[in-house]
């Protein structure tokens, strides 16, 4: 039987937009109150009226993760406000492609820093409070969900670094796993295919053309098979209202046209 959020505090990175966005509608719909992080504070701000006007309870944050101070902070102000912390989902994340010959480092830069260092001082933050958590009423679990990608388990040719970094994000995510599931912090990976989300639209305009539009017009066409954000919600929400003694290691979601 599914456990309820009821009594639970959540924190999502990256509830600006796509996943992150809809993962926090559905947690707060299962009863959680709803920390919403990322950098557009007006984005999270309209999300949060929304989530009030449907009964729920939520607090935006406008943070950078990248910035070890802020992931920290923003962490603090969640418990401050909220009180507690039960699960964090780790979505923000940026995907810049592109041949490894010839690219701008920066790009590089830019993007372990998301998704990889962001995660790591996020969860650092994250532990002690949902170490408390696990301890307590009202589920004696806590969760931590990181949300990695079909490029964490495939490389492909032009998602190197996008690759690593998601590679490196189930590593971490397993040896977690290891330190800490005897305390009651469940720690899974979730793994989407593609999903219809802003995620593309951050590269360059000849990448856009080479590598992403094949895949949008093919995916065009298979309209009705693409994710959606709600699914990979769905999948999230699935992962942390398992009964105590349930935990979801890892969770693979492809459209079923995607081979
Ligand atoms: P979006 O671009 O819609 O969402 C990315 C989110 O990350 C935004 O809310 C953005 O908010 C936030 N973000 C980016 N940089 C930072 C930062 N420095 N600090 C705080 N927040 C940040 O894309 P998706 O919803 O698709 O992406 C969510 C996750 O899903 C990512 O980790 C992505 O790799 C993964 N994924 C997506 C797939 C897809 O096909 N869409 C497939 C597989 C995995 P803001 O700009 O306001 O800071």
């Amino acid at each position: 039987m599914a456990s309820t959020l009821i009594g639970t505090v959540a924190l999502v990175t990256g509830a600006s937009s796509g996943i992150g966005a809809a993962t926090a509608r559905r947690l707060a719909e299962q009863g959680a109150a709803v920390a919403l992080v990322a950098r557009r504070k007006d984005c999270l701000d309209t999300l949060v009226a929304d989530i009030e006007q449907a009964g729920g309870t939520a607090l935006a944050v406008g943070a950078d993760i990248t910035d070890r101070g802020q992931a920290e902070a923003a962490v603090q102000q969640t418990v401050e406000q909220l009180g507690r912390l039960d699960i964090l989902v780790n979505n923000a994340g940026l995907m810049l492609l592109g041949p490894v010959v010839g690219a701008d480092p920066e790009e590089w830069d830019r993007m372990i820093a998301v998704n990889v260092q962001g995660l790591l001082y996020t969860t650092h933050a994250a532990l002690p409070h949902l170490l408390q958590a696990a301890e307590e009423d009202p589920r004696r679990v806590a969760d931590i969900v990181n949300i990695s990608s079909i490029a964490g388990r495939v490389a492909w040719n032009g998602y190197g670094v996008y690759n690593a970094t998601k590679f490196g994000v189930n590593g971490f995510t397993e040896s977690l796993r290891q330190e800490v599931t005897r305390r009651h912090v469940r720690v899974g990976v979730l793994e989407p295919g593609g999903v219809d989300t802003e995620l593309g639209s951050h590269n360059k305009p000849e990448i856009r053309k080479e590598m992403i539009d094949p895949f949008n017009e093919q995916t065009e066409v298979l309209a009705a098979e693409v994710l959606a954000a709600e699914d990979i919600a769905d999948g999230v929400t699935y992962m942390v209202t398992r009964p105590r003694h349930t935990a979801i290691s890892e969770l693979w979601i492809m459209p079923t046209d995607q081979a």
